[in-house]
């Protein structure tokens, strides 16, 4: 299809992607990840009844009665840690030091705080009476037998990982983090940490993309730049299609002379998905497929490829992360600066949103990326829109 809505675009992507997969993986790997699944308490947390303080297991009913000046008198039967199990039952008379998070001895209702004691000898004497159940925990408090402790879509995040943890499950079911190939074309293009030479610029695309990629939680591989010539470029990508989800380019996708992109995909043997999206910038954007893997080939103007990232791109990986929402929250927001440009088709700018008002950066060429650096939102401005004066009411996509 050519000439296409953003929308259409992302339909296509997300109509032709494969399901996320899942994998099991230790917890010390789970930070971050995605649950596949609904985990649930398989037993009652805790364990067992227990005691939430450092003191005296007894039995509550033979401290009726006590006073400081007539203390009710406990023979001190034994000692329980945390982590030791008092076996015995505690018969009428006796008490049982137990510490924080011990099992309640067989025949205890209750504990007395160790502060509150005397020891004489053998007996334990305590100066109040105690109710039933008095500092006593029961099992199950914390988390029921068949409770949901993780539900599917939800991150994983330490507090979760404890809870999990606490129930003995040692490996999450997870959807695989997306994988994605990415390079950069342009014949013109030098890495950092490389002398610049007359007519290179440094490649700033390959960076975005893979620290978006690293943030949305993606595996990468970052292949660096391919050669402004189709037939190599085309093998270099082809060998990633076997590993990767997405293999996403930058640059030689409009109609200059090396603009290799649409003979790379022919000579891979890809399937076309879209060519040209009715945006500004990046319309001349090439969706296609590869067997298992999605392509994306996005313009090479930095800001281009940013906005192309977030709007095409950002969909289908939230699918292949396996995800629930797909698409980027939106907002109704007021103009805080005008925007002197009219839109003959859609356009997106960027912008920094906040609380309902939205903020324009001076500078918004696509050639440019730097003031998008402080930016979390773009303005969707419909086709056939004159210039926007302050204070107008417009649509903002947020990052
Ligand atoms: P292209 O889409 O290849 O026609 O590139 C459009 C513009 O973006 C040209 O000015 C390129 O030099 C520039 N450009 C392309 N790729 C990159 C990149 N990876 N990093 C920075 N600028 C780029
Ligand atoms: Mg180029």
């Amino acid at each position: 299809m050519e000439d296409i809505t953003l929308e259409q675009a992302v339909e296509l992507l997300l109509r032709h992607s494969p399901q996320p997969q899942k994998e099991a993986v230790p917890l010390t790997e789970a930070l971050g990840r995605i649950v596949a699944e609904d985990i649930r308490a398989s037993f009652d947390n805790p364990p067992f009844d227990r005691s939430p303080l450092d003191g005296y297991a007894l039995i509550a009913a033979d401290t009726a009665g006590a006073t400081a000046a007539k203390p009710a008198r406990m023979r001190l039967a034994g000692e329980e840690c945390a982590g030791d199990f008092y076996a015995d039952r505690v018969h009428p008379g006796e008490a049982v030091r137990i510490m924080t998070g011990g099992a309640m001895p067989q025949g205890t209702d209750a504990v007395i705080r160790q502060e509150d004691v005397q020891l004489a000898g053998e007996e334990v004497l305590i100066p109040y009476p105690l109710r039933h159940h008095e500092n006593y925990c029961f099992a199950g408090e914390d988390i029921r037998r068949g409770a949901v402790l993780v539900a599917a879509g939800e991150t994983l995040t330490a507090a979760r990982l404890a809870v999990l943890a606490s129930q003995g499950v040692a490996s999450v079911p997870v959807w695989r983090r997306p994988r994605v190939a990415v390079a950069s074309t342009g014949d013109e293009l030098v890495m950092p940490g490389t002398p610049l030479t007359p007519g290179k610029i440094y490649n700033s695309n390959l960076f975005l993309a893979f620290g978006r990629l690293r943030e949305l939680g993606c595996d990468v591989d970052v292949m660096g730049v391919v050669p402004d010539e189709a037939e190599p470029a085309a093998r270099r990508l082809a060998e990633k299609s076997a590993w990767a989800d997405l293999l996403l380019t930058t640059g030689g996708v409009s109609v200059g002379k090396k603009d290799i992109m649409h003979d790379v995909v022919t000579y891979m043997g890809a399937e076309r998905l879209f060519r040209g999206v009715q945006m500004k910038p990046g319309y001349p954007a090439i969706g296609y497929r590869l067997k298992a893997a999605m392509g994306l080939a996005l313009s090479g103007n930095p800001f281009a490829a940013y906005a192309t990232f977030e709007l095409i791109a950002r969909p289908l990986l939230a699918k292949l992360a396996g995800r629930k929402e797909t698409s980027l929250p939106r907002r109704r927001a007021v103009l805080l600066d005008a925007f002197p440009k009219e839109s003959r088709g859609r356009r997106f700018v960027r912008a920094f949103y906040e609380e309902g008002r939205v903020r324009l950066p001076e500078q918004h060429a696509s050639g440019s990326l730097f003031s998008a650096a402080g930016c979390n939102a773009f303005v969707d401005i419909p086709p056939g829109t004159g210039k926007l004066e302050k204070g107008a009411e417009v649509d903002v996509v947020l990052l």
